[in-house]
């Protein structure tokens, strides 16, 4: 398995003594589609509903998830108001070429 964002090897959680280690987080997701279904009734409601086209599994490493864009998009597409599939592409490792000043 690899991490959506940076593509990291991510490792299974393994249990230790002290209790257990997350080496990442799972998003259940996918592609989706606002569908409608109209009641054959003539005063039926018309219902809403957002369809699963692709279900898919995002894998955030640790390291991705404690980013604050990344578990932006993960917010935003788990409230539905913006898909992470339908984002640019956040490279995570930005953070690793400029590393943010040390101000006391
Ligand atoms: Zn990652």
């Amino acid at each position: 398995m690899e991490c959506f964002h940076c593509g990291r090897e991510v490792r299974e959680t393994t249990h230790t003594q002290k209790g257990y280690r997350v080496d990442y987080y799972l998003l259940h997701t996918g592609r989706t589609e606002w569908s409608f279904l109209k009641d054959p009734k003539e005063d039926g409601a018309t219902l809403h509903y957002l369809k699963l086209l692709e279900p898919l599994d995002i894998i955030s490493c640790t390291g991705c998830y404690d980013n604050p864009r990344i578990r932006e998009r993960l917010d935003q597409d788990f409230n539905g108001s913006i898909s992470i599939l339908d984002g640019e592409a956040i490279k995570a490792s930005e953070k690793d070429t400029s590393p943010p000043p040390d101000h006391g």
